[in-house]
């Protein structure tokens, strides 16, 4: 699903409203009917609400949909992408967009630069759309909901990242700094890294693995647990060490929190020991090295864990309620987390994001029987610079 801004430069206000009045009447309709639309928009004169639905629809951003009793529309991803850009830009966080550096398996991960100039990470999530084969044995789950409900979902997602970024750059985590949220996309800090993943050699595995181990542990002394630290999700900066020139040193920085779970959970110290062995048998396996001492063990962890500093419980007042964060669990418990089948696929982008778009139809718009009009082309490739323009103006 690429990201296409074209329509952006010729939306009038009314059209925006328009697109508005369909997101708002989303809420509560599967398909939302015209005269709600306009009723919604608050636009006087039948024909400006017709012409801006038109306009909408041809750019691909609203859909027609017909069920037994009524014709209405349904917002696309691509109206959930211009709505979000469009705060973004509003809120003068976002001035241009850039080059798509990542398709996340269920993530489309842009540069874009802030109004001053400065180079920030887009992540639209995208749940819903994984390949059939890593879920063939929950399909059913996945079949039965509707384009709504993975926006819904989509937007839970980038929720709960947004805040949990949000309290662990605060406190000093090694995390990119997050710069905003809308719906279901997260704009953070552009770390100029390569995930672990990417990294041939290191020079000396003993410190980084000790420095991750302390990640880990440190995370659930806030009463947090990462839940899919993983060698894709760890991006490895090389910085000079202070006041040592010329001598490097590798600083992990942690991205990625949907799946992350608090040390209250039922199955936290499976997802503590889960988050310990990828790391282990990542770095037995890359690059031979196996600590001598045993654990971290999620008991010692946790000991230390004081009530009045509690991250999880701080995020959870902070709006993202037990009833959100269980809603989106259920969907990661049946998808699981990055593993390095879907990871390499997305890696090699370039080939693979046709199969990846054909895999992704399938779940996708309309797929419940009725009949979907007005999708615009969603895959045209498009001149970055033009793109850039495009959004600023
Ligand atoms: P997903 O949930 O799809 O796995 P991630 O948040 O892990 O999404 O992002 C996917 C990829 O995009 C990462 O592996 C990384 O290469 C890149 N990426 C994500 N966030 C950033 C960032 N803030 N700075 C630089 N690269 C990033
Ligand atoms: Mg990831």
């Amino acid at each position: 699903m690429k990201l296409d801004t074209r329509a952006f430069r010729y939306l009038t206000a009314e059209d925006w409203r328009v697109l508005q009045a369909v997101e708002q009447g989303s809420k509560n309709h599967e398909l939302v009917p015209t005269p709600l639309i306009q009723q919604i928009a608050g636009l006087r004169g039948g024909s400006g609400v017709h012409r801006c639905i038109s306009t909408l629809a041809k750019a691909g951003l609203i859909a027609k949909v017909k069920n037994a009793k009524y014709d209405g529309y349904r917002l696309t991803y691509g109206g959930l992408d211009y709505l979000a850009l469009n705060t973004h830009r509003k809120s003068s966080l976002l001035y241009s967009l850039g080059n798509q550096i990542g398709v996340g398996k269920e993530s489309d991960i842009y540069i874009t630069a802030s109004p001053s100039g400065r180079q920030l990470v887009l992540k639209l999530h995208r749940l819903g759309r994984i390949s059939f084969r890593s879920v063939k044995a929950n399909r059913d789950y996945l079949r039965h909901r509707t384009t709504g409900s993975w926006m819904y979902l989509s937007r839970l997602a980038a929720q709960k990242e947004y805040a949990f970024m949000r309290v662990l750059w605060r406190e000093g985590f090694a995390v990119p700094e997050p710069v905003g949220w809308s719906r279901h996309t997260v704009l953070m800090e552009f770390v100029d890294a390569f995930p672990l993943r990417m990294i041939e050699r290191v020079p000396e595995p003993g410190g980084l693995h000790a420095e991750l181990m302390g990640m880990i542990v440190s995370l659930a002394q806030r009463g947090l647990i990462h839940g899919d630290f993983n060698e894709f999700n760890i991006l490895i900066k090389e910085e000079e060490v202070v006041g040592k020139e010329g001598e490097m040193k590798l600083r992990p920085i942690l991205i990625d929190f949907p799946q992350t779970v608090s040390t209250n959970h039922v199955n936290a110290k499976m997802y503590f020991e889960r988050d310990v062995a990828c790391v282990k048998r990542y770095f037995e396996r890359r690059f031979k090295y196996v600590a001598d001492e045993e654990g971290p063990l999620f008991e010692d962890a946790v000991r230390g864990v004081e009530a009045e500093r509690r991250l999880d419980v701080e995020v959870e007042a902070s709006g993202f309620s037990k009833k959100m964060a269980k809603e989106l669990e259920r969907y990661v418990e049946v998808v699981g987390g990055d593993d390095d089948d879907d990871q390499a696929a997305a890696a090699g982008q370039s080939d693979d994001s046709a199969q990846d778009d054909d895999e992704e139809g399938e779940f996708d718009e309309g797929e419940d029987a009725s009949e979907v009009e007005g999708e615009g082309d969603q895959d045209a490739q498009h001149d970055d610079a033009e793109l850039a323009e495009q959004l600023a103006s």
